[in-house]
């Protein structure tokens, strides 16, 4: 098996799980970008968030919902926090197995480093 997530859903790479449905895993991300840095995706492999809510929308809410359900358990909802999917080259994507980026603890500061606007 060549994906990298594929193989945490697999338990085949070690990964600090925050949460597991039937069809959606949530994992603190291995470099943290901020104090809350979860990933959340579906067990199924799909390359990225538009294969993903095209495929199967209904699996795209149950990571939104798995999402929202990490945020409430690590106190972001009062405060807020950002919920991201990297896609493709341009979207800074490395991993193409889709995953919800879950960020908090924190003011996160501008949408994008630069404004390319
Ligand atoms: P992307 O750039 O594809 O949106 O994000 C990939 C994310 O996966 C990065 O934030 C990176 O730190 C994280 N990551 C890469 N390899 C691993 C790993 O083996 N375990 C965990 N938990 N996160 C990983
Ligand atoms: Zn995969």
């Amino acid at each position: 098996m060549e994906c990298l997530f594929c193989r945490i859903v697999a338990g085949e790479i070690p990964a600090t799980i925050v949460r597991e449905t039937d069809n959606t895993l949530a994992f603190r991300d291995i470099g943290p970008k901020a104090p809350v840095h979860v990933l959340v995706i579906p067990k199924e492999h799909y390359a990225d968030v538009a294969t993903l809510a095209q495929g199967d929308p209904a699996l795209a809410g149950e990571v939104l919902a798995t999402a929202a359900a990490v945020a409430e358990d690590e106190g972001l909802l009062g405060d807020g926090f950002r919920l991201m999917f990297n896609t493709g080259a341009y979207g800074g994507q490395e991993v193409y197995h889709v995953h919800a980026h879950l960020l908090g603890g924190a003011p996160l500061g501008p949408m994008l480093a630069r404004d390319l606007g």
